[in-house]
Parts: C-alpha cells; sequence; structure tokens
C-alpha cells in the first residue's frame, strides 16, 4: 500500500456525502457523528488509522463487517481489488449502496445479514475490516482470513474495546497484536452482542 496515495485518496472524498441532514454541517469535525438506527459513522483520524493497519493492496479481497454509511467502504474500494461488506441493518445498507452506486465503485459486493460469522460464500479473504465491537474475536472470521492476511477488528465490551490488529503467517499461525483502545458501537450476532432489534 502506498501511504501517500492512501492519504490524497482519502482526503478526496468528501465525508458529507456520506451523511444525511443537519449532519452533514458537522462532516469536517473529527468526531463520530449519528448516521440513524443507533449507529454512527468513525471519526476520520480512526478511519484513516485503521485503513494504514488493514494494509489493503491493489488485488486485495476484502471483507468488511459493518457497511454503516459505506464512508470506509468507499476507501476500501478504491485502495484494493475487490471488497464484499456486511450489514445488520436493511436500510443502513441500501443508503450506503446508493452512495455507492452514484460514486461508480463497480467492485464492491453487498450483503445484508450477521457479518460476524463472514461471507463464508467467497471465503478466503486477504483483508477483513470489523467497524463494530465484537464480545470476542469471531472465530468464523479468523478461519475466513486468508494465510497471509491481516485482520483489524475492536475486541471488548461495550464501553471501550482493544483495538487489535490479527496477522495469519503463511503456516496459519496467528498473531494478535493490541494497537490502541477505541469505543465502537457494538458487533451484534453470534460473536457479538445480544440482539435488541
Ligand atoms: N464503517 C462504517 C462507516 O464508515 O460508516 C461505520 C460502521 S458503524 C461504527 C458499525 C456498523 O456495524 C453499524 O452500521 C451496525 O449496524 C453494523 N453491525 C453491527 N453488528 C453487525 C453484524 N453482526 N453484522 C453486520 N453489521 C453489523
Amino acid at each position: 500500500m502506498n501511504l501517500q496515495e492512501l492519504d490524497a485518496y482519502f482526503y478526496s472524498l468528501d465525508r458529507s456525502f456520506f451523511l444525511e441532514g443537519e449532519m452533514r454541517t458537522y462532516a469536517a469535525l473529527d468526531t463520530p457523528l449519528p448516521i440513524g438506527f443507533g449507529q454512527t459513522i468513525s471519526q476520520p483520524s480512526l478511519v484513516l488509522e485503521m485503513t494504514k493497519l488493514l494494509r489493503p493492496e491493489r488485488d486485495s479481497r476484502v471483507l468488511e463487517i459493518g457497511t454503516g454509511s459505506g464512508f470506509q467502504t468507499a476507501i476500501l474500494a478504491g485502495m484494493s481489488g475487490k471488497v464484499y461488506t456486511v450489514e445488520r441493518i436493511a436500510e443502513l445498507m441500501e443508503r450506503a449502496k446508493g452512495r455507492l452506486d452514484l460514486l461508480g465503485f463497480t467492485n464492491i459486493c453487498y450483503k445484508v445479514g450477521d457479518g460476524s460469522l463472514g461471507w463464508e460464500e467467497f471465503a478466503p479473504y486477504d483483508r477483513i475490516m470489523v467497524t463494530a465491537a465484537a464480545r470476542v474475536l469471531p472465530e468464523d472470521l479468523v478461519r475466513q482470513l486468508a494465510a497471509g492476511g491481516r485482520m483489524v477488528i475492536p475486541v471488548g465490551p461495550p464501553d471501550v474495546q482493544e483495538l487489535q490488529l490479527v496477522t495469519k503467517t503463511a503456516d496459519g499461525d496467528l498473531q494478535i497484536k493490541t494497537v490502541s483502545m477505541v469505543r465502537f458501537v457494538e458487533l451484534k450476532g453470534q460473536y457479538g452482542w445480544e440482539d435488541d432489534q
């Protein structure tokens, strides 16, 4: 991954395009903002940090869990070969897809469902980005990560989580490194928190 290219691409994206109503006014602030349904778009500096940790390459096949507004999806799709994105709230997915279609992306596959289980059909993935807080490291995601792959995922209780970088060696061994402490909305589902909807 070329860091200068990533920075240039990241700052070329208009975050307000991924927001609705008066929230657009606050798009330039480095803070999470509501996107409806009790969910948030993450602060831009964290999105950039997580993308740098993930290190997508031009030919990477990337699984993203938690499409949300589609902002992170746009960054991944612009920096990698193909993105498979999973969101549990159908209305959020529809809105995100509408925006990403308008931007002209043709390398994104969308699925509504429990992303804590990954997306078995297209596994393995070179990169996995999880943008909601898992209760534990989801073993299905670990299994769907390719040898030599990288996964970035917040793991821990709802109030604060470890941002983990999980790498899988060519032999299939896992290395897990805690990079920082973060606060994300809950990942619901089997490896997440109870779904109250
Ligand atoms: N990356 C998004 C963006 O750029 O707008 C922000 C993601 S938001 C912090 C977390 C998202 O994860 C929410 O849209 C939420 O509905 C979704 N989510 C939570 N649990 C999920 C699950 N089990 N499967 C798929 N999506 C999930």
